[in-house]
């Protein structure tokens, strides 16, 4: 993973807001396509230049060639209304914040992202996060929103599992039950991408003890289409 750097350069007659607009719903759209690791910004402006400074899956991940219809749309509405073609360029690589370079993986695997705001597809084999805008789109999805919401929810629930007293068991329960609605949502997330990718694509469960993936945890697999096959496995395959 990596720091970049990102610079915009909007006409001198734009009003701020109508920029703004443009500016976000570009950011939005590169979000969405996996091309942006986090979905808080931090947007910096001086001497008409505005700079967004992001965290990338690898050095290549803001190229063009990974566009989907509605990057190149929110591009195109953005460079009508530049003074100069944005630039990009990359900071530094984030410590100990690896990305999968296997080419394709044998299997995936669909986990939290808790240690970092990342993609929550995992390869299989290195362990390394697997950018988004690799994998094929679910159906009927112009983006990968599916997946991020549940990652979203699932970041949700640990807030609250590790913060509030109150609500902590019902969030233990969310997170580590088999049958809660959020690994429900899972599961059939798992279950439409490996029909998509034609792989295994495990669902990491975990339990309240190996919250971070830290030793002993179970996995849910499931494969044939319209079956919920469940594969437990105690074997450590993420850490
Ligand atoms: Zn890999």
């Amino acid at each position: 993973m990596e720091i970049a750097k990102y610079s915009f350069y909007p006409q001198n007659n734009i009003e701020e807001n109508d920029w703004e607009h443009i500016l976000y719903s570009f950011f939005a759209a590169l979000y969405k396509n996996g091309q942006i690791l986090n979905k808080y910004l931090d947007v910096g402006c001086s001497e008409g230049a505005y700079t967004l400074y992001c965290r990338i899956a690898e050095p290549e991940s803001l190229d063009g060639a990974f566009y989907k219809d509605a990057c190149w749309e929110a591009y195109n509405a953005l460079l009508e209304k530049s003074r100069a073609k944005p630039q990009f360029e990359i900071v530094a690589p984030i410590f100990d914040a690896s990305t999968c370079n296997c080419g394709t993986p044998e299997f995936y695997v669909l986990h939290h992202p808790i240690l970092y705001e990342s993609a929550p597809v995992f390869c299989g084999k290195c362990e390394a996060m697997v950018p988004l805008y690799r994998l094929p789109l679910l159906k009927n999805a112009e983006n990968y929103e599916p997946l991020l919401d549940w990652a979203r929810e699932y970041l949700s629930y640990y807030a609250i599992y590790l913060n509030s007293y109150s609500m902590g068991k019902k969030a233990d329960r969310m997170l580590y039950s088999v049958s809660s609605s959020l690994t429900k949502m899972g599961l059939r997330l798992c279950h439409e991408m490996a029909l998509n990718t034609g792989k295994e694509f495990l669902y990491y469960l975990g339990d309240s003890e190996s919250a971070i993936g830290i030793h002993k945890h179970k996995k849910v697999g499931l494969k044939e289409a319209g079956v919920f096959r469940y594969k437990y496995l105690q074997e450590m395959v993420l850490s």
